[in-house]
């Protein structure tokens, strides 16, 4: 870190934290909650060493908002480490689904390398819950988390921590998707890797929109929350549907990496609310694709809408070399399997930090992690 003694300096009790790292394929936001403790949504290379650095010893959370690699691929780190400590397990719907995990199972053994890999981390996030963790799904109008907060000069907050989405048409759909071609899972398995293939691109469906309020405050985070193709689905649900709900927010994690499928012009109408408040919008790069999300086009619409956009990494992710020596990969090497992490140095992490006594977010950037021009 190009100043390691800011980078490792702990949040007081009465300070939220948001740090959202992204070394270009894969994000994970850690957050520092008053009165709750630490955790994080999804998962990436670089979570466990944050951690590490800010000496957590117990989750309070470990929430997980799609099945996709670039979310959950750091889980396997994460539960090496924190395994037995972790207080609550919070999946986006769609989980639970046995045919999902069937099929899965059918995938993995026939050598689908994100399959396997997806079927390790969701018996890891089961593994949790049998040691005694409180699991939850996901989904809009569920409350994960709430609690007064009593600050030491006798201010107090109300801390609430609600999913805003998948919708139930999100889930509809999804599950509709898995039950359309019942031989594909019964048949043989070439059917269930070709039925994998086929939900695959479909798992930004099901993604968790999460907001966390502390008294008037609201940062949300998008996942990979696209727009939706119907009414009742994804972000037009979120933000027309008739359960509609407070989205007006200080900060936001964009959502699908900045791309325009999940760019939605009334979310970001309500994102900025009456106040005319314009949120700090961070936004994580998706460089495994041909042209990175997000390109210029999305980069500018973002801008427009965000106070300031940032961003944790600049780079491609096949740029940056092996990692040696974190306690992330020492665990793994242990365990017998492989790592690809990014050098720590290079790791990007735009860390946001808000104490409640002033409510002024305090922004620090670390490693690549920029403001986007
Ligand atoms: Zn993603």
């Amino acid at each position: 870190m190009d100043d390691p003694v800011k980078y490792s300096r702990k949040p007081n009790e009465d300070m939220f934290e948001l740090t959202v790292i992204g070394p270009g394929f894969g994000e994970s936001c850690v957050l520092h909650v008053p009165g709750a403790g630490w955790g994080v949504i999804d998962c990436c290379k670089g979570t466990t060493d944050y951690l590490h650095s800010q000496g957590v010893e117990n989750l309070s959370f470990a929430a997980l908002t799609h099945p996709h690699l670039d979310h959950y691929e750091g889980f396997n780190a994460l539960f090496d480490l924190y395994t037995g400590r972790i207080e609550r397990i919070w999946l986006y719907d769609g989980y639970i689904e046995q045919r999902l995990i069937r099929l899965l199972d059918v995938a993995q053994k026939n050598a689908i390398f994100n399959a396997r890999k997806l079927f390790n981390v969701l018996e890891m996030f089961a593994g949790e819950i049998k040691k005694g963790a409180k699991g939850r799904k996901i989904a809009a109008g569920t409350n994960l988390l709430s609690k007064k907060y009593q600050m030491d000069g006798g201010k107090s907050f109300e801390i609430a921590i609600d999913g805003l989405g998948p919708s139930l048409a999100d889930i509809n759909r999804f599950v509709g998707l898995l039950r359309s071609r019942p031989n594909d899972i019964d048949g043989d398995l070439s059917h269930a890797c070709a039925l994998f293939s086929l939900m695959s691109p479909e798992m930004n469906l099901v993604s968790a929109t999460i907001r966390v309020r502390i008294g008037t405050m609201n940062i949300i985070f998008g996942g990979d929350t696209l727009i939706g193709q119907t009414n009742g689905e994804g972000w037009r649900e979120i933000a027309l549907g008739t359960d509609s709900t407070d989205i007006e927010c200080d900060v936001i994690k964009v959502s699908h990496h900045g791309s325009k499928t999940s760019f939605c012009a009334e979310a970001w109408k309500r994102h900025k609310g009456e106040k005319a408040k314009v949120p700090f919008a961070i936004v994580t790069r998706f460089s495994k694709s041909k042209v990175p999300l997000p390109d210029e086009s999305e980069t500018k619409a973002l801008k427009n809408c965000a106070h300031t956009l940032l961003t944790p990494s600049i780079g491609n992710p096949r740029k940056l070399s092996k990692v040696i020596g974190t306690n992330a990969e020492k665990a793994l090497k242990r365990l017998g399997r492989k790592v690809h992490s990014v050098e720590k140095n290079k790791l990007g992490i735009v860390r946001i930090r808000i104490p409640l006594s002033t409510m002024i977010p305090n922004l620090e950037l670390f490693g690549s992690a920029s403001e986007v021009l």
